[in-house]
């Protein structure tokens, strides 16, 4: 089987940058979006100038979507053997203004969602003694932000998730990490207002927010043969700042 990639969120910045990677290193790509139908579409579209590229609507919390994508990787490409979870969401709230609302839907996007999506994905690479699931959490589920308890909460349980799953997956040469990226210039720092993402440069000891090229290249080696030794690993990417 040619390599085959499925991305959540691929029509994100992280996402649109792991596929363009993934697609230069000769994958097939399953590209999932949530709502962005347009922007995955001209993805799909420069991508398939290179390789073979299928769009996917999934709302990563819903597992009947999740399942539904899998299935159309197995018709089109026989299987998936990398895994890349970019799909998320960011809120910016006190805590005590953080609604039980928005507490379900920040763990439904993030946690659930990366259990489903594993969940999923495993059939193929148990199979087959080998696979690649590579999740994104962020920096703030290792140290924890101000403002965002219920993000930094589900990213910290992605980075538990990723561990454990680790370790039982290791024998069947499955390799599961986690990347932990600091600020990284997409839209989902949108919310920021031009003097608080200067603030927020000013503390990043590198002077600048990360590329989500920067992002792809990492998961490009975790997608590689050259990481066949690298389990249950949390790697940081973000200019010095934890
Ligand atoms: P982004 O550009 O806002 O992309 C977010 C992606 O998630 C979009 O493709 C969006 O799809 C998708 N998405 C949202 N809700 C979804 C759902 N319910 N089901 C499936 N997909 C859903 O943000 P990004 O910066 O690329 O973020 C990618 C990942 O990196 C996220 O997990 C984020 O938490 C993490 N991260 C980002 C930063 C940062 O500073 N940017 C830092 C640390 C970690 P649609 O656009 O189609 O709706």
């Amino acid at each position: 089987m040619k390599k085959t990639a499925l991305i959540t969120g691929a029509s994100g910045g992280i996402g649109s940058a792991a596929a363009r990677a993934l697609a230069r290193d000769g994958f097939r790509l399953a590209l999932c979006y949530n709502s962005d139908e347009a922007g995955i579409k001209r993805l799909a579209k420069e991508l398939n100038k290179s390789t073979d590229a299928f769009t996917a609507k999934v709302d990563v919390s819903n597992r009947a979507q999740v399942d539904s994508a899998f299935e159309q990787a197995a018709e089109e490409f026989g299987g998936i053997s990398v895994l890349v979870n970019c799909a998320g969401i960011s809120q910016q709230k006190l805590f005590t203004d953080i609604t039980e609302a928005d507490f379900d839907r920040m763990m439904a996007v993030t946690v659930k969602g990366t259990f489903n999506t594993c969940q999923a994905a495993l059939p193929f690479m148990i199979n087959r003694k080998r696979g690649k699931i590579i999740n994104i959490s962020s920096m703030w589920g290792v140290a924890g932000a101000s403002c965002e308890v219920h993000y930094s909460a589900a990213k910290a349980a992605v980075i538990g998730l990723t561990k454990a799953l680790a370790r039982e997956l290791a024998p069947s040469n499955i390799q599961v990490n986690c990347i932990a990226p600091g600020v990284i210039d997409t839209k989902m720092n949108s919310c920021f207002s031009e003097a608080e993402l200067e603030a927020l440069k000013n503390e990043v000891p590198m002077g600048r927010f990360g590329s989500p090229e920067e992002v792809a290249a990492l998961i490009s080696y975790l997608a590689s043969e050259k990481s066949d030794y690298v389990t249950a690993q949390v790697i940081g990417i973000d200019g010095g700042f934890i």
